[in-house]
């Protein structure tokens, strides 16, 4: 088991946001947390990085995962410094959560940002300022970055937000070899069901609670998914 929400409820100044919520991610799975904009999720994915206290219930974590030990790939990520900082800077900071702020690196760690930079396509780019790139190829660098503490789950909040359908398939692709490939396991926030239900195996759907808990196949029977698939699901 990667991680298990049991009754958990969120809130903010004593109103709650999410009550209900129960749910387990094991190895291996890829998991799509689905819901209209305001539901609860980032607030959800917040408490599962230890960002957020759970207002009731609790977040059960599996034999050596840890809240520092997850890779998260925030919806917005801007970078407070004082110089433009390069690509192979900025992935190598996704180290820093795990440790501690240290003004250095490790060989290995050094080595290990060089492997996942080149696994992602971004060592061409390595010493360009990450301000200069595209939308993409910067989503690509803060995957990049992710990895570097993703040492079993990797969570990803609304990923394919502003790219374009090419791009967004790219990155599909690259977080379905990750989960497949590297067996690491996947939480992805998103509005896109027909891309959540053809990638993940395991669909969340929440609105303030939970509506939703099983597998891609029964979710897609439901009259929740074709509602949704109607209002907000983009297809293709
Ligand atoms: P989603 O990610 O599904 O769009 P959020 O988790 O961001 O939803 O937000 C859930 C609810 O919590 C919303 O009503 C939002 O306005 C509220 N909320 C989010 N962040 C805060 C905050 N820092 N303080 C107070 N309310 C918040």
């Amino acid at each position: 088991m990667i991680l298990s929400c049991e009754n958990v409820s969120l809130s903010y100044d004593g109103a709650t946001v999410a009550e209900n919520i129960n749910f387990r991610v094991e190895d291996g799975d890829y998991l799509c947390i689905l819901g209209e904009n305001g539901s609860g999720k980032t607030t959800l994915i917040k408490a599962l990085l230890g960002l957020k206290k759970v207002a009731g219930g609790s977040i059960v974590f599996g034999d050596g995962v840890s809240p520092q030990k997850i890779g998260y790939l925030p919806q917005k990520q801007s970078f407070n410094t004082d110089f433009p900082a390069c690509v192979t800077e900025i992935v190598r900071t996704g180290f820093l959560g795990s440790r501690g702020f240290r003004p250095y690196y490790s060989s290995r760690e050094r080595e290990r940002a060089k492997e996942i930079m080149e696994s992602l396509g971004i060592s061409a780019f390595a010493k360009r300022s990450f301000d200069e790139l595209s939308g993409g190829q910067q989503k690509r660098v803060l995957l990049a970055r992710a990895l570097c503490s993703a040492e079993k789950l990797l969570i990803l909040d609304e990923p394919t937000a502003a790219l374009d359908p090419i791009v967004t398939e790219e990155l599909y692709e690259i977080t379905k070899k990750l989960n497949e490939e590297k067996k690491i396991s996947v939480i992805m926030v998103s509005h896109d069901v027909a891309a959540a239900t053809k990638f993940a195996n395991r669909i969340l759907h929440i609105k303030h609670e939970q509506l939703f808990f099983g597998s891609a196949e029964e979710y897609l029977k439901t009259e929740l998914a074709k509602t949704y698939m109607g209002g907000h699901g983009r297809v293709g």
